[in-house]
């Protein structure tokens, strides 16, 4: 869905209700139960802690006008930082050989 980090693909936009289970972001995709990050419109990676923090805040972003528009279960490769509180979140299967 999408190859890089930064880089928004503009026609997918996500509604974020949807992804949101008993108040809080989902960690994990309902298939595979692969780790799930979310895309800010600008670029920004965000764990699923600090989107349910901005979600019971009731804002999808602190900054105005960046809502979340799309999900990147992290599937392989090193793990991703979250772009707010920097948090690291492993791939469902690591670094390929
Ligand atoms: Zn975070």
């Amino acid at each position: 869905m999408i190859a890089t980090f930064g880089r928004i693909v503009e026609s997918v936009t996500i509604d974020l209700e949807l992804f949101i289970l008993n108040g809080k972001a989902q960690a994990h995709t309902e298939q595979g139960g692969y780790p799930l990050m979310y895309v800010s419109q600008s670029g920004e990676l965000l764990c699923p802690d600090c989107v349910t923090r901005y979600w019971q805040e009731d804002e999808y972003h602190p900054e105005e006008g960046d809502p979340i528009v799309a999900l990147y279960p992290h599937m392989e490769g090193e793990a991703v930082a979250c772009d707010d509180c920097g948090e690291y979140t492993e791939s469902a299967y690591d670094v390929p050989v």
